[in-house]
Parts: structure tokens; sequence; C-alpha cells
């Protein structure tokens, strides 16, 4: 197509370049400088000790691609995926910044220059969010864009409410963070939600497409906001939601990305319906699983590796739903390769140790996969809508299913997990453990395959050679 996810990433590049910003590449998705947070989850994350002054660059315009994934931490996307036409796990976040250079002005002007002019996307499909007291902002939208008042929507802050606008960025509780402005495109009428800041607003109709963060402010431990040494720009547009405005779809899983992985999938699970959930389920975590692997993190029982772990079960899971008996994931690969391997080459040079470790974990959840989920059958019958939190133990102690993954299959099935219940169940079984002075250790995947990866002081690597106590919990 004329608008190819490969040529939106290029057209933002050399947009952004055009106006004098450096092109970097994008980080892991394990974050090198920042032990806090679990994954790099936006594109300022590489840049956050820029931002605080801390580190120098030899720029002060940058524009990227960055692959982000929210499956953990204070961003978490994970029980979206399936459930809404633009949350993934994983996904690619085009991003512009300034460091001290250029501020509002510029940033709205370019913003609304690429999307209208270089894109040309209907403005009266547009509508924007400004923090509720940026009048700076409004003014720049309604004044010199020429956005009409009642396409300018004010929205606070969101008191921690999953998916509600919330105006003011913060990657994390600490660092950097502002007041931003959002824009949104309309679906159309035929699609259900509200405008950002009405009470319908986490719907698929509006959907966010670009937010321009003004990183203005340090947030310490304790809450307070401490003013930068310069403020900046930080933006960030997803990739997937762009395309399918420009792609003139809805759904994220409907452009030409997607459409390619979920063609795969279906075949390998045979399933024709290219509809389907699981089967987008499955290209979303395809992504995330992969790069993450790219990356350096493996299969394990705690931190990053457990994220993993848990995001491949679901995967896993979802293709037993669809009938699927024999291991199937690994051999997504390959097409993903072929998908993003231009854009990232790191992931064709990996591509044997990603089938080979998705294949190991395979393998070892297929031993209890199917017996776990006719006892999740068995619990579910005599439950009522709640599932003990030591029935959920037992699946994760004696089956591999991580709790997350029990909740998603008792969500499908309108039931819940007694959260403090399991883990009261987790605490008892560690003391006893500790008690007994067990240690045991395994390694899930070949030593070999282990070997394989640099070790380069990601937590993941240190977390496998030395799973501990709770390794003991599962299988
Ligand atoms: P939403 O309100 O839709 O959950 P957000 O406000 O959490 O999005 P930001 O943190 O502002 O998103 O991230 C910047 C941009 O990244 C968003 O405007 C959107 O285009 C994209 N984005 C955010 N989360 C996801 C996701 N889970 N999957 C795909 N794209 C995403
Ligand atoms: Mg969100
Ligand atoms: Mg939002
Ligand atoms: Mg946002």
């Amino acid at each position: 197509p004329k608008f190819s996810t490969r040529q939106i990433r290029q057209d933002f590049l050399d947009f952004f370049n055009s106006k004098g910003h450096t092109i970097v590449p994008s980080a892991p998705l394990v974050p090198g400088n920042d032990p806090t947070l679990l994954f790099t989850n936006s594109g300022m994350v590489q840049f956050k000790d820029v931002f605080l002054g801390a580190e120098k660059r030899s720029y002060v315009r940058a524009a990227d691609v960055q692959r982000c994934l929210r499956a953990g931490g204070k961003h978490n996307d994970l029980d979206s995926v399936g459930y809404t036409a633009r949350h993934h796990t994983f996904f690619e976040m085009l991003g512009n910044w300034s460091f001290g250079d250029y501020f509002k002005k510029d940033a709205i002007a370019w913003a609304w220059e690429l999307l209208t002019e270089v894109w040309k996307l209907p403005k009266d499909r547009l509508l924007v969010t400004v923090y509720h007291t940026d009048d700076e902002a409004f003014e720049l939208w309604n004044k010199v864009i020429g956005i009409p008042a009642e396409r300018i929507v004010r929205i606070g802050d969101n008191k921690g409410a999953p998916f509600a606008s919330d105006n003011f960025w913060q990657m994390a509780d600490t660092g950097p963070c502002g007041p931003c402005t959002e824009i949104f495109f309309d679906h159309g009428d035929h699609i259900a939600g509200g405008p950002p800041g009405s009470p319908d607003e986490d719907g698929d109709r509006f959907i966010e497409i670009w937010n321009l963060v003004f990183m203005q402010f340090d947030r310490q431990a304790d809450g307070s906001l401490i003013p930068l040494p310069a403020p900046c720009v930080d933006t960030g547009m997803g990739l997937e939601r762009l395309t399918a405005v420009l792609q003139h779809v809805h759904s994220n899983y409907e452009i030409d990305l997607f459409q390619a992985l979920i063609k795969k999938a279906s075949e390998l699970t045979g399933t024709a319906d290219l509809e389907n959930k699981s089967l987008r389920v499955i290209a979303d975590h395809i992504r995330a699983c992969s790069f993450l692997i790219v990356d350096g993190v493996l299969p394990s029982n705690e931190g990053r590796g457990y994220v993993l772990r848990r995001i491949i079960r679901r995967a896993l899971r979802h293709g037993w739903m669809l009938g699927v008996r024999q291991s199937f994931f690994h051999k997504m690969v390959g097409t993903l390769s072929d998908l993003m391997g231009d854009a990232y080459p790191e992931l064709p040079a990996a591509r044997d140790l990603v089938e080979r470790a998705l294949k190991a974990e395979e393998e070892r959840f297929a031993e209890t996969l199917d017996a776990g989920m006719r006892i999740f059958d068995d619990i579910a019958g005599r439950s009522g809508i709640v599932i003990a939190g030591t029935d959920a133990f037992r699946l994760y102690d004696t089956y591999g299913f991580p709790v997350d993954l029990t909740a998603d299959i008792a969500r499908e099935r309108g039931l819940s997990v007694d959260m403090e219940g399991f883990e009261a169940a987790m605490e008892e079984q560690k003391r006893r453990a500790r008690e007994a002075g067990k240690f045991a250790s395994s390694t899930s995947l070949p030593a070999d395959l282990v070997a394989q990866l640099k070790p380069t002081g990601f937590l993941g690597y240190e977390q496998l050679a030395s799973e501990g106590l709770s390794v003991v919990a599962l299988l």
C-alpha cells in the first residue's frame, strides 16, 4: 500500500531530519541506564539523563523509532490486548525531541504540519487535548493553528484510573515529567466511545495517536516537583495507530504488518477467521517475546524473565484454545523477521536463538498445559464467581500457570481470581521452603542457548544463572 508501515516509519524520520533533527537508533527493551524501570515503555527512556541534565549529547534535536513494551511496571497494557483496537504489549513509538532547544510552539506546529500537510489527514477528524492549566498550549492550537475551541479539550490528572485521559505525563513514579497535549483521531460515529474527558472515553472511537510532552520537572520520591535545568520536548506517536488511520482501517490489527502476522498464525493454527481474538493476541505476543529475547531476556521465574514467560504462556494458551497441540509459536519468528528485519537488523541476526528459546519454552509448558486446563475447568465448575487463591496457587505451583494467565482465562468466563489469597498461598510456600532450607536450582533452557547470549549485566541473565527458591514453585 501507499502508506505501508515501512514507508510511514521512513516518512517520519525524513520529516524531522528536514527540521534539523539527528536520527538516532532505537534503544533495547531493557533499559541500560535505569535499574528502577523494568522495560523501555516510551521513546524518552534512553534520553532520561539528558533531560535531567546529567548527560550531554552532540545534538539538541533528535528523532527516532523506539521499540517499546508495556507489560509491567507503571505502564502495563497486557490485559488490554485482545480487548481494545489500539493496545499492544510491544509497539513502536515515533518520537521527536528537543533538549533545551525548541519548545511548545514548534513542537505543535511541526506535528500539525506532518499530519495534515505531509500525510494529509482530514483536519475535521482531529481533536486535541491540553493540560487543564496550560493556557499557552490552548492558545497555540486555537490562535496559531486555527483549531476551533470546541475541538480543544482541557484535561487534568487521572488519579490512577486505567486508560482515563491524563495530560500530565510521567515515565514512572519518579523522574522527568510534565504537562502534555495530545492529538486524537475520530474513527467515526459507527464506533462506540466518546471524546477524551467524557464518561465513555475508554471506547475506541476517538483514538489517541500522538502525545507531545513538555518536559519541565523531575518528580522526587516524596512526590515534589523540581524544575529541570532546561525545558524539553518529548513526543511519542504509536506507529500502529497512525498506520491504521492512514490505511483507513479502525483496528491496529487490520494494518499490513499485523495482517501478515495474523495470516501466518491462522495457517499455523488452522483458524480461518482472521478476526479471531486469539490470533490477534498471538500476533501481538510474538513481537513482544521475540524482541525481549533479542534484547537479552530469557524465560525465567523472576523479574523480566518472568514477564517474558508469562507472555509466552498466554500466547500458548490461545493456541491451545484454537485446538493446537504441537509447538507452533516459534514458527512465527521467520515471518516477523521478514516484516521487521529491515527496521531492526538485530532480529534476523538473532533469529535462530529466538526460535530455539521459544521452542524450548513451548516444549516445557506443553508438559502441563493440557492437564492444567482440565484442572481449571474442574475448579471453575465447583467455584462461585471467584476462584480461590489456593486453587490459583495450585495451577501455578503444579501446572506452571502464572496467576495472570489464570485470571485471563477466568475473565473470559466471567470469573475472577482472589489475588490476595493467591499471594498468601505463595508466601506460605516460600516460608515453608525457607524453613526446610531447601535450595533447588534449575534453568529452563539448554545451557548452550544461555551461553550464546552475551552477558551484558542485564538482570535477565543474572536471574537465569541464579534461579533460587522460587524455582521450586514452578513445574
Ligand atoms: P492510551 O490512553 O490509548 O492508553 P497512552 O496515553 O497510555 O495511550 P502515551 O503514554 O501517551 O499513551 O504514549 C504515547 C503514544 O504511544 C500514544 O499516543 C499511542 O499512540 C501510543 N501507545 C501507547 N500505548 C500503546 C499501546 N499499548 N499499544 C500501541 N500504541 C500505544
Ligand atoms: Mg495507556
Ligand atoms: Mg491516553
Ligand atoms: Mg497519552
